[in-house]
C-alpha cells in the first residue's frame, strides 16, 4: 500500500480557510485533518470538513454529465458523454450570443472559494462572450461597503492577536458555528482573563458561552453603536490624541452621537439603559486603562436595510477610543483586503469588448421573470450556475423557483450533488471537489496565502470548473491563448498583483509549504495610515455624500419591524432571522447524512410567550408565513429567541424538508442601504400550528 500526505486548503465559505492534510492510501483519500503547524488552523477542523471524505465519496456524487429528461425541477436526467454535453451547451450559447450575448448570465458565489476554481477561466469565458456581469452581493457587500467608507479597505485586527485582548465584543456572529478558529482565540483570551460580550438578537451557542449577551432587536446595531459613542464622549472615555491625528469628522460624529441618548437607544434596540451604558463604559474604560479592546463583527449585522451603515458605525468605535494602537485592539470584519489578489490577471475583464449590464444575484428571482425592455435589456435566456445553489439560498424563493422553471430558459449547472438548483438544469455537469483539483486561496479571516494540491484523481468523469470552461471556449472557437492556461498557470498568477503591496509569492514553493503569511504590520493602524481618501478613519465620509448617502454614522430602521412598519407588523408581528446551522455551511453539507442527522430537521426557535398566545407546544409543526410565502418547521420553544423573534437555522435543501420549502420562502429581495446586498434578517412573519405530520426525509 502506498500512503502519502497531501497539503490542501478548505475551500468553503468560511473565514478560517483551514490548512488541510489529506492522507491518501492507494489513490483513495482516507483522512482529512487540520495541519497542526498552521498557526490559525492549529490541527483543528470543524465537524463539517472533518467529514470531508464522507462528502467526497458520497454515493450521490455526480459522476457523469447528464441531460434533463423530466420536467424542470423534477430532477430526472439521462447520462450523456462530455462531448455531447459540451457540444449542446456550445450550440445553445452560440445561438443566443449571436443575437443577444447579455441574455446569458453566469451565476456563482463561494461554494468553492479558490482563486482558480472560483472565478478565473469562467470569468474569462463570460467576458469574451459578452455575457451579463453578475453582481456577487449575496453575502458581504453591504458590510464591505460600509467598512471601506470608514477604514478604506477590509483590513483589520489579525486573528492571531485576539487572544491578547482584554475585552472582545462578538458582534453579529456565532463563531462556534461559522468562525471556529477565531472562537479558539477568544477562548484563550477568556482563559487569560478577558471579558467576552456577545451582541446578537439570538442566544446562539457562542452567546451562551460569553460573559454577557446583549439581545438587541434585529437591525438596530447602529443605534447601539451610536449609544456607546454618546456615553464614551459624554464621559470623556475617548482618545483625543488618536482622534486628532488619525480621524476625520469628529465634530460631526459628536453631534450625531449626542442625538442618541441611552434612553432612545434602549427603546430602539429593545434592551435596557443599563446595557447601553454598561457596554460603553466597559469598552471605554478598558481602552482608557491601556488594555486592548477588540471587536469581531460579522455578517449578521448587515443583512438588514441599514446593514452597510451599521457596519460603518461599529467600525468607527476603535478609532474613537484609540483601540487601533494595540495589535490586539481594533476590529475585524474581514481580512480579505489584505491580500494582493490578481483578479485582473485571473479574470481578464479586458476581454469584455463592450459595456454590458450587471445583474444582481440577490434579485435573481425578479430578474429571471422579466421580459426584454429598454431598461432591463434582453430577457435572460441562459444561466450557467457554478459554486452556488440559488434555489436554496437566494431570497424570495418562490420567485427564484418560478424563474428557473421557465421552459424557455436554458440552464446549465456545475455541481457535486443533485441540489435543489441542479433539479432545474437542462444540462448537469459533474464538478470536482477540493480533493480532486488544484487551487490557490486567499482568506477572509486570517493572513495566509494558501495552496491546494490535488490529492486524488477526479471521481468518475468529474472535471474542474476551469476545465469545463476551457472545453467550452475551445468548442466555441475562442482562440486567445488565455483559454489554454493550465490550473497551475492560473494559480501562479493568484497573488502577483503588481499594482498592490509587493510580497514574495512563488506558486511552486507555496504548493510545497501549503501556506505563507502576508507581510502585514501587527497593528495596522496604530499610526493611522488608513487607506481612505483622507488617509484617516473617516467618521465623516465625503465619498458617502457623493454617493447620495448620509456622510455621518446613523441608524437606518429596518424595512420590516414592529417599530418601522406597524401596519405590516399588525399582520406579521414576529421578526425572523435565519443564521447558519452549525452542521451546514450555507447549503453545503446538508446532504451529508451524518451532519443532517445531527441537525435533525428544520426547526423554528420561538419564545414561550409567543407560543402561549398561539397555542404552540414544543415539537409542534408550525407554519411560518408572510405575503411572500410559507414554510413549515418543528417548533422548539426556547428563550434562546427573545420574545418577538423567531429563528430558523439554515440553509436547508428544500427537497429534504417535508414541504419542499425552506426559510427563503419568506425572505425578501429588498436591498441594503449600500452594496446592493440582500436583507435576509429584515423579515416579518406570522407563525401558526400547521397540523402537518413531522416527516422528514432523513434517509435521502
Ligand atoms: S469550514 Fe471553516 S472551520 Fe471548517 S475546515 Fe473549512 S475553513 Fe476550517
Amino acid at each position: 500500500m502506498t500512503t502519502t500526505q497531501v497539503r490542501a486548503t478548505c475551500p468553503h465559505d468560511c473565514p478560517d480557510t483551514c490548512a488541510l492534510l489529506i492522507t491518501v492510501e492507494d489513490g483513495v483519500a482516507t483522512e482529512v485533518k487540520g495541519d497542526p503547524d498552521h498557526p490559525t488552523t492549529a490541527g483543528v477542523l470543524c465537524t463539517k470538513v472533518s467529514r470531508y471524505t464522507e462528502r467526497t465519496y458520497h454515493p450521490e456524487r455526480l459522476l457523469y454529465p447528464m441531460r434533463r429528461i423530466g420536467n424542470k425541477g423534477e430532477g430526472k436526467f439521462e447520462r450523456i458523454t462530455w462531448d455531447q454535453a459540451i457540444a449542446e451547451i456550445a450550440t445553445r450559447l452560440t445561438a443566443i450570443a449571436a443575437r443577444a450575448p447579455q441574455a446569458i448570465l453566469p451565476y456563482s458565489y463561494a461554494g468553492t472559494m479558490g482563486q482558480v476554481q472560483g472565478d478565473s477561466m469562467s470569468s474569462r469565458f463570460f467576458h469574451h462572450l459578452g455575457a451579463s456581469l453578475l453582481d456577487r452581493t449575496i453575502c458581504a457587500t453591504a458590510g464591505f461597503t460600509g467598512y471601506k467608507y470608514t477604514i478604506g479597505a477590509t483590513i483589520g485586527t489579525d486573528i492571531e492577536q485576539f487572544q491578547d485582548a482584554r475585552l472582545i465584543l462578538i458582534w453579529g456572529g456565532n463563531p462556534i458555528a461559522s468562525n471556529l478558529h477565531f472562537w479558539m482565540r477568544a477562548q484563550e483570551a477568556k482563559r487569560n482573563g478577558a471579558r467576552l460580550i456577545a451582541i446578537d438578537p439570538y442566544r446562539s451557542l457562542t452567546a451562551e458561552k460569553c460573559h454577557q449577551h446583549i439581545a438587541l432587536l434585529p437591525g438596530t446595531d447602529a443605534a447601539l453603536a451610536l449609544g456607546m459613542m454618546h456615553v464614551l464622549i459624554k464621559e470623556n472615555l475617548i482618545d483625543e490624541d488618536y482622534i486628532a491625528q488619525y480621524t476625520l469628522g469628529y465634530a460631526e460624529l459628536k453631534a450625531r452621537a449626542a442625538e442618541w441618548t441611552p434612553e432612545r437607544v434602549a427603546d430602539t434596540c429593545g434592551i435596557s439603559v443599563d446595557e447601553v451604558v454598561g457596554l460603553a463604559r466597559e469598552y471605554g474604560q478598558a481602552a482608557r486603562r491601556g488594555e486592548p479592546v477588540a471587536i469581531r463583527t460579522n455578517y449578521g449585522v448587515q443583512r438588514v436595510r441599514g446593514g452597510g451603515m451599521a457596519v460603518r458605525t461599529i467600525a468607527c468605535l476603535p478609532a474613537l477610543v484609540g483601540a487601533w494602537r494595540h495589535p490586539a485592539g481594533g476590529i475585524q470584519l474581514s481580512s480579505s483586503g489584505s491580500f494582493p489578489t490578481n483578479k485582473a490577471g485571473l479574470q481578464r475583464p479586458d476581454l469584455l469588448k463592450t459595456e454590458v449590464r450587471t445583474i444582481n444575484m440577490s434579485t435573481i428571482g425578479d430578474d429571471l421573470l422579466k421580459d426584454s425592455s429598454p431598461a432591463f435589456g434582453p430577457k435572460i435566456e441562459a444561466v450557467i450556475v457554478y459554486n452556488s445553489n440559488p434555489l436554496a439560498v437566494a431570497p424570495d424563493s418562490d420567485k427564484v423557483m418560478r424563474g428557473f422553471a421557465r421552459e424557455d430558459l436554458f440552464t446549465v449547472v456545475l455541481e457535486h450533488f443533485q441540489t435543489d438548483s441542479a433539479d432545474y438544469a437542462d444540462i448537469l455537469l459533474p464538478a470536482t471537489t477540493q480533493l480532486e483539483h488544484v487551487d490557490a486561496h486567499s482568506a477572509y479571516g486570517h493572513l495566509y496565502m494558501m495552496a491546494n494540491n490535488a490529492a486524488i484523481a477526479p471521481l468518475g468523469e468529474a472535471k474542474p470548473n476551469t476545465e469545463i470552461f476551457r472545453l467550452l471556449a475551445a468548442r466555441m472557437g475562442f482562440t486567445d491563448p488565455c483559454f489554454r492556461e493550465s490550473d497551475d498557470e492560473l494559480a501562479a498568477q493568484a497573488f502577483n498583483n503588481k499594482d498592490t503591496r509587493a510580497i514574495h509569492f512563488d506558486w511552486e514553493s507555496l504548493k510545497r509549504t501549503g501556506w505563507q503569511k502576508l507581510n502585514m504590520p501587527a497593528a495596522p493602524f496604530a499610526q493611522g495610515g488608513f487607506p481612505t481618501p483622507s488617509g484617516k478613519c473617516e467618521f465623516y465620509s465625503a465619498s458617502m455624500l457623493a454617493d447620495g448617502l448620509d456622510p455621518v454614522p446613523n441608524h437606518i430602521p429596518p424595512y420590516e419591524s414592529v417599530a418601522s412598519n406597524p401596519v405590516l407588523a399588525a399582520r406579521y408581528p414576529l421578526a425572523m432571522i435565519s443564521p447558519p446551522a452549525r452542521n451546514f455551511l450555507n447549503s453545503s453539507f446538508v446532504n451529508v447524512t451524518s451532519l443532517r442527522s445531527t441537525e435533525g430537521e428544520p426547526r423554528l426557535d420561538i419564545h414561550p410567550d409567543d407560543c402561549a398566545t398561539r397555542g404552540i407546544a414544543d415539537g409542534d409543526m408550525v407554519r411560518i408565513f408572510n405575503d411572500r410565502g410559507s414554510f413549515v418547521a418543528k417548533a422548539r420553544v426556547t428563550t434562546k429567541a427573545r420574545a418577538g423573534l423567531v429563528v430558523g437555522l439554515s440553509v436547508w435543501w428544500k427537497k429534504l424538508a417535508s414541504d419542499g420549502k425552506n426559510a427563503n420562502e419568506v425572505t425578501s429581495q429588498a436591498l441594503t442601504d449600500m452594496g446592493r446586498a440582500p436583507t435576509f434578517y429584515d423579515t416579518l412573519v406570522q407563525v401558526e400550528k400547521s397540523g402537518q405530520t413531522p416527516v422528514f426525509l432523513l434517509g435521502v
